[in-house]
């Protein structure tokens, strides 16, 4: 095939936008509650009770009637009769304007309270409690349905299950949760030079670090990854593993797809029957990005040629893998956030692509800055590791200068020292 055959180059958010437009929904299954954490809930979620289900103190202390002690003082307190307890779990008490009863954080109020003194604003003894200070109504009180009332949609579809959703749902007394199925990514490394990691090295081979790193990518979104191994430079057994694929939704090659003799990643997807979406983008690392398409009796599959330099295919995989993968597992949001910051050194490129580069973003008097990780080669790993975010040049200007704003992609979002 000759270079005039390809489809036209196109730029990277025109890609991401054919990709997300071929994208489709996963079916759906319902998981035990405690197995749903970072998967996306199938259905909006509408509470049918209230949380907190009643009214109770926000304190260990004393409930009361305040207009009780409206009249403490350090010098003149206030003592009430103790006349009961109530704890976490027990059953609704009563309080009037002679009494105080002793609760506990959690318990529910008792009938007739409008407030509760903490425990460290009184003092008791002998039965009695005294106050020092007048109390506001309201005060240490959680209300029911403050959190969460009866009829509030507070799920939609699509909603990532985090944590604090696994413990909202677990309120709302779900045991079960309906979500999208996990998309199936195969990945086939392809390349004679390459060996896995925990074989011998012999000189001109190096070691396959394509498949672990977009391994790692597939699960950090919450697709399940099917590693097939290593396609020889074959077209025989490029086609052997990428037919073994088809049986995933979503299936990646890393390298083969430059315009080298032994690049057979896309002739071989044609044979198979794949329509070629796109197969340039105009970026930098990643120009080579084959997207294709293929129905089967049943079903539709998404494949993706990522380069193989390994810089280059992390950076596509997080471009249009990433989006595809959230797309197909229902997720509501798929945009990395992207904000603007300072450059702390002078760039220069050439025009005609856009450039996301390694950076390493921080926060300086309130201002964002963002420097490069260094050397930018697209064989240097190291770089993905050391970046927080990449900084995207866009493709027709060259020259940036220190002090410029520029737009920065944040895509490592992890704790900081
Ligand atoms: P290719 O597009 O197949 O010519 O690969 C481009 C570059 O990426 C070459 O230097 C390859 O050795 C390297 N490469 C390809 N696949 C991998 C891989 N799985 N792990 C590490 N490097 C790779
Ligand atoms: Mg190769």
């Amino acid at each position: 095939m000759t270079r005039k055959d390809k489809t036209p180059m196109i730029s990277p958010d025109e890609a991401r936008a054919l990709v997300l437009e071929q994208s489709f929904l996963m079916d759906t299954e319902t998981v035990p509650l405690y197995e749903a954490v970072h998967r996306f809930l199938a259905q909006d979620i509408v509470s049918d009770v209230d949380i907190p289900p009643f009214d109770n103190s926000a304190m260990d202390g004393y409930a009361v009637v305040s207009s009780a002690i409206r009249n403490a003082s350090k010098e003149k307190p206030i003592s009430l009769p103790v006349s009961g307890e109530s704890k976490a779990g027990d059953e609704a008490t009563v309080v009037s304007l002679q009494s105080a009863v002793r609760i506990m954080t959690g318990a529910v109020l008792p009938r007739g309270a409008d407030a509760v003194v903490p425990v460290e604003d009184a003092s008791e003894s002998g039965g009695m409690v005294s106050f020092y200070s007048p109390i506001k109504p309201e005060e240490n009180i959680r209300h029911a349905g403050e959190d969460i009332c009866r009829g509030m949609k507070v799920l939609r579809k699509g909603d990532r299950i985090t944590p604090a959703v696994m413990g909202m749902l677990a309120s709302l007394n779900f045991t079960h949760v309906p979500v999208y199925q996990k998309a199936k990514v195969a990945i086939i490394a392809t390349g004679d030079e390459l060996v896995e990691p925990g074989t011998t090295l012999s000189h001109g081979h190096i070691r396959n670090s394509n498949a672990y790193s977009l391994f790692g990518e597939v699960l950090k979104y919450g697709g399940k990854p099917h590693y097939l191994g290593i396609a020889k430079d074959s077209r025989e057994d490029t086609e052997r593993l990428l037919q073994e694929a088809t049986r995933c939704d979503i299936i990646i090659t890393t390298g083969g797809v430059s315009m080298g003799e032994y690049d057979f990643v896309p002739e071989v997807l044609r044979k198979l029957g794949v329509r070629i979406v796109f197969e340039t983008v105009k970026m930098k690392p990643g120009k080579p990005c084959i997207f294709g398409i293929l129905h089967t009796q049943n079903a539709k599959k998404l494949f993706f040629g990522l380069p193989g330099n390994p810089v280059s295919s992390l950076l596509s995989f997080i471009q249009f893998v990433r989006p595809a993968l959230l797309s197909l597992m229902g997720a509501r949001k798929i945009r990395l956030p992207e904000v603007h910051a300072k450059l702390k050194e002078k760039i220069t490129k050439k025009k005609g692509r856009t450039h996301f580069v390694r950076g390493f973003f921080s926060i300086e008097n309130g201002t964002l800055f963002v420097a490069t990780t260094g050397p930018q080669g697209s064989g240097i790993l190291r770089s993905m590791h050391e970046a927080n975010c990449l900084i995207i040049l866009p493709a027709e200007r060259e020259v940036y200068e220190a002090g410029d704003e520029v737009t920065i992609q944040l895509f490592n979002h992890e704790e900081v020292e």
